[in-house]
């Protein structure tokens, strides 16, 4: 029997994403797999059922769908109730959120399911191109900087007109991942004046080769290199002092500011408070790409356009999503990357190694397995 992989329509409110495209579903079908899609599962991301059916895929129910699969795939991961048909130790292979989504991960072991959570994804080079938080921050870096545009009531680039000029905007990215580096080269695109920050060392020559203006706190110390696969990790009360002074000078001088800064397992670290905000000229616009996470900026709400002294303040609960055709290419294929990269051909099937399976895999054998989530 040929392993068969399946794709629900997503359930949670405004996800328009899909984890499989036409071009995946003909690739899992080219290394012998079955593949079934829900109806309808494509139309946020303006994929048809038509198109799936042309690239070899079963458009059927869910449950249909469902029905005997060795391997769910999701963007979100899906209720276990909508899993009930699925084999038993079926994978699934989506985001779980773990550290914030417990619940999902104990109903996941005990329903007999190997959740592997894609944010797991080790940063060692051959994984790069299975990386979901990577596809998905960089278009939400795009993204940001679009909607910041949008709501700013000026212009980007500096224009010499008949009528005078118009000043170029002034940019500061706060938070150089990799969302942060393409919030910097989208604002740079548009013409603004761009300025960034962060607490590891290592960005800054990647904010000067961007041509932007690198702002760091140099009298304390903040992280070197890349530590740990690259994240950040809390900083020390000195740190976030000297910060905030910095910034503050800073930030006033600034009309638009995206932040971006994001702690693996802990809520964002809150960078801009009210004051800070209330030292910024009217007019200003912030975006706040770690809403979801708790914020990085004092007020923001996601999915609202706050006002508080005259400065604008946006973040969405899932920016990727509003770019759902790119940013589900790009998902599906580091779905494909990721499982094709283990293909068995004997068996037909993905046998993952101990590197990565170990580091994605959540739950096994009615057991939560993982080390991170351990305590
Ligand atoms: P992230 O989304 O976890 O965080 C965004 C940025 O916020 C990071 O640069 C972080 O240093 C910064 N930050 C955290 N606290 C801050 C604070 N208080 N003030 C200012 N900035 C703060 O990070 P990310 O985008 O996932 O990427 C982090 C690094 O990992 C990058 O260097 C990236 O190139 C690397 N990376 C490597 C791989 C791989 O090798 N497979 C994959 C993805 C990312």
């Amino acid at each position: 029997m040929a392993l068969r992989i399946a794709v629900l329509k997503e359930r949670a409110p405004g996800e328009d994403r899909v984890a499989l495209t036409p071009e995946t579903a003909k690739k899992f079908a080219a290394l012998g797999a079955t593949v079934a899609v829900e109806e309808g599962a494509g139309l946020g991301a303006a994929i048809t059922d038509e198109a799936y059916r042309e690239a070899g895929a079963e458009v059927v129910s869910g449950p249909k769908a469902v029905e005997g699969a060795d391997i769910v795939l999701g963007v979100q991961a899906p209720d276990v109730a909508a899993l009930s048909g699925a084999k038993q130790g079926a994978w699934v292979a989506a985001t779980f959120d773990p550290f914030r989504n417990g619940d999902t991960v104990e109903a996941y072991a005990k329903a007999g399911l190997e959740a592997l959570s894609m944010e797991f994804m080790p940063r060692i080079t051959r994984a790069q191109s299975m990386d979901v938080l990577s596809s998905q921050s960089n278009l939400a870096g795009y993204k940001a900087v679009l909607t910041a545009a949008n709501q700013y009531g000026r212009a980007f680039p500096m224009m010499m007109t008949a009528a005078g000029t118009v000043q170029a905007a002034k940019v500061f990215v706060m938070g150089v991942g990799v969302a942060g580096l393409q919030a910097i080269a989208t604002a740079r695109r548009l013409g603004a004046q761009v300025s960034a920050t962060d607490v590891r060392s290592a960005t800054k020559e990647q904010i000067q080769s961007l041509g932007a203006k690198p702002i760091f706190v140099e009298h304390v110390e903040g992280i070197e290199g890349e530590g740990s696969g690259g994240y950040a990790s809390e900083m020390s009360e000195e740190y976030r002092n000297a910060q905030a002074e910095l910034v503050s000078g800073h930030i006033a001088k600034q009309d638009i500011v995206i932040t971006t800064a994001l702690i693996p397992g802990k809520p964002a670290p809150r960078l801009i408070s009210d004051a800070q905000i209330a030292s910024m000229k009217p007019g200003s616009v912030i975006f706040d790409l770690a809403v979801a996470q708790g914020g990085n900026v004092e007020g923001s709400k996601p999915d609202e356009v706050v006002e508080k002294h005259g400065v604008t303040i946006v973040g969405y609960s899932n920016t990727a999503g509003h770019l759902a055709t790119d940013a589900s290419a790009l998902f599906a294929r580091n779905l494909y990357n990721f499982l094709s990269a283990f293909w068995d051909k004997e068996a037909g099937k993905p046998v993952l190694d101990e590197e990565i399976g170990d580091a994605v895999r959540l739950t096994q054998g009615g057991k939560v397995v993982n080390e991170r989530l351990a305590g």
